[in-house]
């Protein structure tokens, strides 16, 4: 196999933010991987680079948020907040103002920015920016814990410049901002795996959302139940997001991972392990497209962390475990120690858990592919 050639994006810079010490959101989970990274030799590779981010241009925010929010963002943060920024979600208890709360948006979207850039000018094949994946942000809007919606900016560049942009988010939450800021494009095709929406925000995402006018059936939303684990996710997964990928044959693929969908997350309610991340890369990595990865969603941050370094070493090609594993028979380690130990180990599911969670989901997948299937020439 022909190893691709991955750019970290990360600089100390960004862990001079943090969002108020009650909020969920924790700033230095890219702090914490890239010490965990380094430690285990796995940015120091002959096909692994690490590249700082650049602040976005103002002008380049303005392709996907509008004027008038960007600056009362700018003017909150500069400690003049009022009636009509919490109008637009800035200030609420999702989306507190913080202290350098512009500068430290700009930054993490500067970061996705610059994965772009290194894609399309093919100096990477790869790129992972943890401080990405505000997808809730809408143009006018600061939504759960986002502000600048850098996943949304990149798709937004990369279709100014041709691409057909698979958006792919396997975040725990429905990908709202970004799915309704394609809602009418065929050009950027969005699929989003999340928890039914009836039991978690944002409370959309639901199957019959499929997108309109010329972008129908290019949104694509894969509510699964509550309890949801590994075979049955990727069973969803496998049964609609395989086909529909290669129906729509992407130029590239924008990639949203948040690992709160991972069990113990103490905002939601799956139970995922990491293995699922590492086998959706490894399909991804079959399409031979360039991929930019961000993260997103993930508060239980040990767990967090783990699965960003696993998805990295996939993405490198260093994923040595998942044939050890094999070998050992599905005996898996449990620490941070190389070899193995970034895989979490497999979650028993009992005959109860299947028959209230496989039902539900067989009924989700049928609905996508009644709605959207033959839109992309597939029955
Ligand atoms: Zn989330």
């Amino acid at each position: 196999m022909i190893k691709k050639k991955a750019a970290f994006i990360y600089s100390a810079d960004l862990e001079e933010y943090q969002y108020p010490a009650d909020h969920p959101f924790n700033t230095h989970r890219a702090k914490r991987l890239r010490g965990a990274l380094h430690s285990m030799g796995m940015l120091a590779g002959p096909n692994s680079i690490e590249a700082p981010p650049v602040v976005a241009e103002r002008e380049v925010l303005e392709k996907f948020h509008s004027h008038h929010y960007l600056n009362a963002l700018q003017t909150a943060t500069a400690g003049h907040w009022d009636v009509e920024a919490l109008g637009m979600g800035i200030g609420t208890s999702d989306c507190p103002v913080f202290e350098g709360l512009y500068e430290y948006s700009s930054l993490a979207a500067g970061a996705t920015m610059v994965g772009v850039d290194l894609l399309l000018s093919g100096k990477a094949d790869i790129a992972f920016n943890p401080s990405g994946g505000q997808h809730h942000a809408g143009p006018e809007k600061a939504s759960g814990f986002c502000y600048i919606n850098d996943v949304a900016l990149a798709c937004t560049v990369l279709a100014e410049r041709g691409k057909r942009v698979l958006y792919l988010d396997v975040d725990v939450h429905h990908g709202d901002g970004v799915a309704y800021g394609f809602y009418d494009r065929p050009d950027v095709i969005t699929i989003s795996m999340h928890q039914d929406p009836r039991t978690l925000f944002p409370g959309t995402g639901f199957e019959d959302e499929i997108g309109e006018g010329a972008g129908k059936g290019y949104c694509v939303n894969i509510p699964v139940p509550v309890g949801t684990y590994d075979r049955a996710y990727m069973k969803a997964f496998e049964a609609v997001v395989l086909p529909l990928a290669g129906a729509f044959n992407p130029d590239i693929i924008v990639f949203e991972l948040g690992t709160d969908a991972l069990a113990g997350d103490p905002l939601a309610n799956l139970r995922l392990t990491n293995n699922v991340y590492a086998a959706i890369i490894n399909h991804l990595l079959k399409f031979d497209k360039p991929i930019l990865a961000t993260g997103g969603g993930g508060y239980n941050i040990e767990n967090t962390v783990r699965a960003w370094a696993l998805a990295w070493s996939v993405f490198c090609g260093e994923d040595q475990a998942h044939d050890a594993i094999h070998a050992l028979g599905g005996v898996m380690l449990g620490s941070m120690e190389w070899l193995g130990g970034l895989r979490d180990r497999e979650i028993a599911v009992t005959d109860f858990q299947q028959s209230l969670i496989m039902p539900a989901l067989d009924l989700t997948i049928d609905k996508i592919k009644k709605r959207v299937f033959s839109i992309h020439g597939l029955c």
